[in-house]
């Protein structure tokens, strides 16, 4: 896999990120190679792996050096697909999950919209029975591959009178008349991959689009976000880790004052905290991913491990870019991208603020 990423996905991070996105030939190449589906099972094309396998892709895509590349394939790998898996039919199963582990077919996961980010609960797309099947109209915001997707797993509202219990999912194609992208969006970071606004106007879908139970669709997104929040911090770990090794090179060779900047005990100092910090982040994913792995829902550790991993990961980006100095600023060493696109850890699959609510929560607060 490392070798696969250093050799055909990094000498064109660069490229990709100023394109503003990555080719869709990357997902295919990766289905060829097996990596859409390191732990789905084998009857659908998958690897027959683990979460251990999840985690080891998300940490060697972070080598691309472009986030963007690794945060597009989670969304189908992690994000989109896993709830097919688990909720959906084996009609929905052969339709949508074995192209998407081959990498024909790219999803995405819509549950975000202009007004409903954090207050998933708020979210006013509506999918209405309509003779044997549904019209949805929404709009959905921020949404990874929202503009090359052809399939979009989407959160609506099937009955707004029954709160939690009137949310349902549905699996669309993107090409049905009344789907459409209004706009891309133009962001900070993870520049490489697209992220758009898409419309739902009257889309008609028969009623084996519904994705789980009807009324079940807040529950079963819940659960889809605890296993991308987890693999969200496994490959922002790993990306930290590779600007920390970066930068460690960097402070032994660097001089100023007669000496490797390294050696100042203010900087020296850093090096140790950050990679004490690091190592504090990792281990807490890799002991949250066992518990997953085990079927355990350790949804206040997850909040921990993103939580915690969001705060560390921009400490040691920061810190990074400031012993880097005017090289860090610079856009050539990459150092400043690394910075941007870590950013995103503290916002998206539920900001800093929320974890801390949900943790909170837990401990009947
Ligand atoms: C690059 C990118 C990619 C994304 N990809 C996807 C995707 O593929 N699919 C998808 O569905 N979504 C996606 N998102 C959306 C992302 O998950 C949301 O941006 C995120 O959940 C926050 O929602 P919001 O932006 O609406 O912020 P808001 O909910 O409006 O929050 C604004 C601020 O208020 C704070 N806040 C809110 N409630 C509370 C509270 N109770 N207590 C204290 N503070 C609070 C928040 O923490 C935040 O700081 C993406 C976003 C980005 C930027």
């Amino acid at each position: 896999m490392r070798k696969f990423v250093e050799s055909e996905l990094a000498p064109h991070a660069l490229e990709w990120e100023d394109e503003g996105h990555f080719p869709d030939w990357v997902f295919k190449r990766l289905g060829d190679l097996g990596y859409l589906g390191v732990h789905y099972p084998v009857e659908y094309g998958g690897q027959g792996g683990d979460w251990g396998h999840a985690i080891v892709l998300a940490e060697e895509l972070a080598r691309c050096g472009s986030a963007g590349v690794g945060m597009a394939v989670a969304v189908q790998a992690e994000m989109a697909t896993p709830p097919i898996l688990k909720f959906g039919t084996e009609e929905q199963k052969q339709r949508y999950l074995v192209p998407a582990i081959r990498g024909e077919k790219i999803l995405c996961l819509a549950i975000t919209e202009p007004n409903a980010g954090s207050d998933v609960a708020a979210i006013e797309t509506v999918a209405r029975r309509h003779g044997d099947g549904f019209v949805i109209n929404g709009r959905k915001m921020f949404i990874t591959n929202g503009a090359r997707a052809h399939a979009c797993v989407l959160v609506t509202r099937t009955d707004k009178s029954a709160g939690h219990e009137g949310f349902s999912l549905f699996v669309v194609d993107t090409d049905l008349p009344g789907f459409s992208v209004s706009r891309e969006l133009d962001k900070l970071g993870m520049r490489s991959s697209d992220t758009a606004e898409l419309v739902l106007d009257d889309v008609r879908v028969s009623s084996d689009a519904l994705l789980g139970s009807e009324g079940r669709g807040f529950v079963e997104i819940m659960w889809e976000l605890q296993g991308e929040r987890l693999i969200g911090v496994a490959g922002s770990v790993a990306g930290a880790w590779l600007v920390f090794e970066r930068t460690l090179a960097y402070a032994k060779e660097r001089h100023a004052f007669g000496q490797p900047i390294g050696s100042f005990q203010a900087i020296r100092h850093r090096f140790a905290e950050m990679a004490t910090e690091l190592e504090g982040a990792r281990q807490l994913c890799y002991d949250t991913a066992l518990s997953w792995e085990k079927g355990e829902y350790p949804v206040a550790q997850i909040s921990m491990a993103k939580l915690y991993a969001g705060l560390v990961v921009n400490r040691v980006m920061n810190a990074c870019l400031q012993i880097f100095g005017g090289s860090g600023y610079a856009s050539e060493t990459g150092v400043e991208r690394a910075w941007r696109d870590a950013r995103l850890l503290r916002i998206g699959a539920g900001a800093d603020e929320i974890m801390r609510e949900v943790i909170a929560k837990t401990m009947g607060l």
